[in-house]
């Protein structure tokens, strides 16, 4: 199994030579980290001036990392991952809106993401945030215990509608939607919520999944207590494992207002952390459905060997693995090569709603050590695999 994630032959097969040397160029220009910021600088300052530059986004880094600006536009890109047995997770991406009518348009979004999957066996999960149907001040408030205006409540109530709305639909077409994990500050309100529609919906199979944050040195406890709580009363639960995307804010953050770091103190904490509930999970499969959402070759090695250890077939319906589009396709493909279940984010919308997302994809692939390298190193590899 070793050697599984360099095969870059499988990795690539559905890219043609050209899009190869378009994500060769695109993860070159990515790794210089001043040209990210003159560049992201630059886009966006064009953007708002209405300069025509959408062409140019699309043509390089929005098709590297994006399905479509719309869902229908997708499904070319869903159904060619298919052919090799990579499944697809629609993910509207507009980020950071604050208007009721943008959260109800995004509410309807996800839910017609949810349709799609009812359709189609290549989209088996759906997915959304908890900030992109409701106010992020909102949720911050609740987790904080602050009480809220009568105006504030009625909005809560609406967001909670929002939430049942979705997770419903996603019942009713027996298509499992993952909730993505935010900040901390914000993130009990949500959990609170989503342990809500656990009850309210996996009560047949895990329909519902919340996602933890291994980062976070109290999730392993948040699991148990939460497994318990299954256990009383006979429902199921949906995990999606991740380290953490929010590292420096919330470091940050912590030194500010001077409270202990939710964070854990080192690479290696964080590692072992997410080992030990990749264990738990498996440990607890009766009950139990896990998405291990990484990038990470060591992660997932240990997670197959985990499987093999407990005798859980590689396409158990109750373990599945997803990277990012548009990244680490050398586990994705290689993955689903030997059988395992693999479902891969698929971020669409509008260019310039997106970019947001992009940009955020830009600077990880800048600053997260050894991760460009990485790809550049294997795509070049291909490169020359294909000369030869
Ligand atoms: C399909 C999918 C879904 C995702 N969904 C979410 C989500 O809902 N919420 C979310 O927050 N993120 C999400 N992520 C992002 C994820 O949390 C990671 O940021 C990203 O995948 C990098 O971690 P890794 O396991 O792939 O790789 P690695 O490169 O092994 O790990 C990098 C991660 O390790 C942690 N880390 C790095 N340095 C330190 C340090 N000094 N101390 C402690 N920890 C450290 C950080 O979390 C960092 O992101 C998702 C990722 C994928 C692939």
């Amino acid at each position: 199994m070793e050697d599984i994630f360099k095969n870059t032959q499988v990795a690539f097969a559905l890219k043609s030579d050209t899009e190869l040397e378009r994500a060769y160029f695109l993860f070159k220009m990515i790794a210089n980290e001043p040209l990210v910021r003159i560049g992201t600088a630059v886009t966006n300052f064009a953007l708002k001036a209405h300069l025509p530059v959408e062409g140019l986004i699309r043509a390089t880094v929005f098709d590297h990392f994006c399905g479509g600006v719309n869902e229908q536009d997708c499904l070319k890109v869903v159904d060619k991952m298919f052919t090799k047995g990579v499944s697809s997770v629609l993910d509207f991406s507009v980020e950071g809106k604050e208007e009721e009518e943008q959260f109800e348009a995004a509410t309807s979004m996800i839910i017609k993401t949810i349709t799609f999957g009812k359709e189609k066996e290549a989209i088996p999960f759906a997915v959304f945030k908890p900030t992109g149907v409701g106010r992020f001040i909102l949720f911050e408030k609740i987790s904080a215990a602050e009480t809220l205006t009568d105006g504030e409540q009625k909005e809560w109530n609406r967001v909670e509608a929002r939430f049942d709305l979705i997770c419903k639909a996603a019942y009713d077409a027996d298509v499992s939607l993952l909730i993505d994990a935010e900040e901390s500050w914000m993130q009990k309100a949500a959990d609170d919520l989503v342990l809500k529609m656990m009850r309210k919906y996996n009560h047949v199979k895990a329909i519902v999944f919340n996602t933890l944050q291994m980062y976070r040195w109290d999730r392993y406890e948040y699991l148990k207590v939460i497994r318990e709580i299954a256990n009383d009363e006979g429902f199921y639960i949906g995990i999606k494992l991740v380290r953490g995307a929010y590292l420096e804010k919330e470091n940050k953050r912590a030194l500010k207002h001077n409270y202990r770091s939710p964070i854990c103190k080192s690479k290696e904490e964080t590692d072992e952390n997410f080992n030990t509930t990749a264990a738990y999970l498996f440990e607890n499969r009766e009950n139990i459905a896990a998405f291990f959402g990484t990038h990470n070759e060591q992660s997932c090695l240990l997670l197959v060997a985990l499987m093999k250890q407990k005798a859980i077939s590689a396409n158990d319906s109750s373990v599945w693995f997803g990277q990012l589009y548009g990244m680490s396709d050398n586990i994705s493909y290689n993955l689903a090569e030997q059988g395992y279940n693999v479902a891969k984010y698929l971020p669409f919308g509008p260019v310039k709603d997106v970019m947001p997302y992009l940009i955020r994809r830009a600077e990880e692939n800048t600053s997260v050590a050894g991760q460009t390298s990485r790809e550049l190193q294997l795509i070049n590899q291909e490169r020359e695999r294909r000369k030869r």
